[in-house]
């Protein structure tokens, strides 16, 4: 009998009846109340612990800093920097949201991208520098590649794969990078009626990439390639994939201009063509104008978020030669420096790579291959030299040489 009034939970001395579960220690019991008690206590410090983590997080990445940091390596796009950061903000703060498991009635929308401006604006630079800020895992994919399912080309799918190589096959890891999808514009719907003949890699690929970009579970073969009945897949879910879309769709601006003007005809109101900005049209761009370039509604809708990327001009290609943290120039020099030889360039010689860039219509892509063109033979030639180099300046006269026997023609970007 006295054994029996013995048998009680040793934290809160409800004895074995009151109890649904007692479980025996080496010194004494617990019951289940005093399990769940402190099961709550458990989770709570830990949530605790979470929700500070990625306040944490959430300070350091405020807009404001993401486009400073940005500034660092891009020059000038400011409107597609704020917009950029703005989306970056929220897609964190919705997942952190998510994982917070708080059932609020607004969900919080994907805020994915389209980027649109000329080839070698900084598209691509812009959705990299956000990924290696972020230190998530970043891939790009071509569009121009991808077909839909079952016809030549590349499945929508292998842009995940992709993904999965980048963080080396940490599904977890890959499910907060971010995807970097560039000429969007090539996959416009070819003709306004689609009916007469399938349009597998225009329409049809806007259409495979419609769940892909919402947020759902795919079964990603992990070598890439056409899917295999039986090679083993990996499942990666999509919802918090960051996607970052890029284009220069080309004579958008045409599309641009016949809006503004029906619009300002139509309202009659104070909006007059005098208003808008004849030289960049490109900064009024509207889901409207991606419709009437061939893109489909649900494509736009799953791609809520758009900005543009003006044409650089001679004073942005002037610094991005010597500005950026790992600007062209600097890298020269560091190269030079590894081998024991100050660098120094004239300032001309900028001036005239800049003018070449312009001249020939190379943009920012060619202003690599006009360097390349200058600094190779003496690139070739330093490391031989007998007595080390301390110091070699690249002047006009040098440069000039140079680009003369370079085939600027080759240097042309396709
Ligand atoms: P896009 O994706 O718009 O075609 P990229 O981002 O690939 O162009 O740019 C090509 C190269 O040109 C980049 O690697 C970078 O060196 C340079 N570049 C382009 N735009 C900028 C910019 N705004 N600031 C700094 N570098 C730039």
């Amino acid at each position: 009998m006295a054994k029996e009034t013995a048998l009680r939970c040793s934290m809160c001395g409800r004895d074995k009846k009151e109890a649904k579960i007692l479980i025996a220690g080496i010194n004494g019991h617990i019951c289940d109340n005093c399990i769940n008690q402190a099961f709550n206590l458990i989770k709570e410090e830990a949530m605790g612990e979470q929700k500070q983590q990625l306040q944490q997080a959430l300070n350091l990445l405020k807009p404001a800093a993401i486009k400073e940091k940005l500034d660092e390596y891009v020059i000038g796009q400011d409107d597609a920097k704020k917009v950029l950061a703005v989306a970056v903000y929220n897609h964190f703060k919705r997942i952190s949201h998510t994982q917070k498991n708080i059932k609020d009635e607004v969900e919080i929308d994907k805020s994915n991208l389209i980027l649109v401006g000329e080839t070698g604006t900084g598209k691509t630079l812009l959705a990299r520098t956000i990924a290696t800020m972020l230190n998530v895992p970043f891939c790009i994919a071509d569009a121009t590649v991808l077909t839909e399912a079952g016809y030549v080309g590349e499945d929508v799918e292998s842009i995940l794969t992709r993904l999965l190589q980048a963080a080396d096959y940490d599904v977890a890891a890959a499910e907060k990078g971010i995807v970097f999808i560039d000429e969007l514009d090539k996959i416009a719907r070819k003709s306004d009626n689609p009916s007469i003949t399938r349009d597998v890699s225009g329409e049809g690929v806007q259409q495979a990439m419609l769940k892909l970009l919402e947020g759902t579970i795919v079964n990603v073969p992990p070598q890439g390639g056409r899917k295999h009945p039986d090679a083993k897949m990996i499942a990666v879910n999509t919802k918090n994939i960051l996607f970052i879309c890029g284009g220069a769709f080309d004579g958008i601006e045409k599309k641009i201009a016949q809006r503004l003007n029906t619009q300002a005809v139509g309202y009659a109101s104070s909006v007059n063509d005098e208003e808008f900005d004849k030289g960049n049209l490109l900064q009024y761009v509207s889901p409207q104008d991606l419709k009437s370039f061939g893109l489909i509604p649900e494509l736009i809708g799953r791609l809520p978020v758009l900005t543009y990327l003006k044409p650089l001009d001679r004073s942005a290609l002037r610094q991005i030669l010597t500005d950026p943290k790992n600007a062209l120039i600097k890298q020269y020099k560091q190269l030079f420096k590894m081998e024991g030889t100050k660098l120094d360039i004239d300032d001309d010689v900028l001036n005239l790579i800049v003018d070449k860039a312009l001249e020939f219509k190379l943009g920012a892509r060619g202003l690599r291959g006009l360097c390349e063109a200058i600094m190779t033979d003496i690139m070739y030639s330093l490391p031989s030299e007998d007595k080390p180099v301390k110091q070699f300046t690249v002047t006009m006269d040098y440069a000039l040489d140079k680009l003369k026997k370079a085939k600027l023609s080759q240097l042309k970007v396709a």
